[in-house]
């Protein structure tokens, strides 16, 4: 089924761009925020601005101050505030209730370790993820000792196929289940330190803030598959997508926050100005 043909068309553009402040920004992050800001131009509408500071162990406030003070360099500009996820939480906590209460998910006590040497998992999905096995599909929340370390995991539909249209890539399709051919499997939608994982918390929070258009690199091409059966099982409208290529080094590798040398920093202190850089991606719209 396409999931993403629900959103309406009509109402008006509103996009978002959404840092993790674990390092600075760099080249990567410029062209897809500067895309991001130039589609919500040409559809008259306009940009939040959402910090996504979840991860308490990476993540740094001057990383937030810096991105921030990078992007107005580059020429973004956004409506109201930064909105940061670290003070959405009972948001996120709601949705994961539901989703508890309509049985989508279900209590998982396999550690990271479990998952990558499961026997039935020889692939990891392509983005690099393992696929989880199934393992504790069946598992109750009442047979697992207070005290254990959980997470707990959306059940995907096996064997189904996920497709949508993708504004840059055009039709996607991926699979879902824990078998050979699947393309991803049972994910992870709260942590096992009590907080939502991205998939949850971006689903939420794109529905909730209403954005009709989510623009972002290509690398999270997979999770618009999972998130899209995050937002059937909480029953919300899901916005259109727009993937942009990764930005590559001179060797092809993709740019990694530890690759300062092409942080908007470093380019900016060589004295390149924001024209010079948004200048090679014009057409990308
Ligand atoms: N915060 C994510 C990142 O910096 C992007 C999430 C998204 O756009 O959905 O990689």
């Amino acid at each position: 089924m396409n999931l993403s043909d629900q959103c309406e068309t009509g109402t008006p553009y509103r996009g978002r761009i959404a840092p993790s402040p674990t390092g600075y920004l760099h080249l990567g992050h410029a062209r897809t925020f500067y895309t991001a800001y130039s589609r919500a131009l040409k559809h008259n509408g306009w940009l939040i601005y959402r910090d996504e500071d979840l991860d308490f162990q990476r993540c740094k406030p001057e990383f937030s101050q810096a991105a921030v003070e990078d992007l107005l360099w580059l020429g973004i500009r956004w409506k109201g505030d930064v909105i940061r996820q670290s003070q959405r939480l009972p948001l996120y906590r709601e949705a994961f209730e539901r989703l508890k209460k309509d049985g989508f998910i279900y209590p998982c006590i396999c550690s990271r370790k479990d998952v990558a040497q499961a026997a039935s998992a020889p692939h990891p999905s392509p983005d690099g993820e393992p696929i989880y096995p199934g393992t504790c599909r069946e598992r109750s929340i009442r047979d697992i000792p207070r005290g254990t370390q959980i997470v707990w995991r959306f059940r995907v539909p096996d064997g189904e196929t996920i497709r949508f249209h993708d504004g840059h890539f055009g039709e996607q399709s991926f699979i879902a289940g824990k078998s050979e051919n699947a393309d991803f499997g049972d994910f992870i939608v709260w942590r096992h330190d009590d907080l939502p994982s991205y998939q949850l918390a971006v689903t939420v929070d794109d529905a909730q803030m209403g954005i009709t258009e989510v623009v972002r690199g290509a690398d999270l091409l997979l999770s618009t598959a999972r998130q899209l059966l995050l937002y059937r099982a909480l029953g919300l409208k899901s916005p259109r997508f727009y993937h942009c290529p990764l930005v590559t080094d001179e060797n092809g590798n993709r740019l990694a926050k530890r690759c300062d040398s092409l942080s908007l920093r470093a380019l900016r202190n060589s004295g390149i100005t924001p024209q010079e850089i948004i200048s090679k991606w014009c057409d990308d719209v």
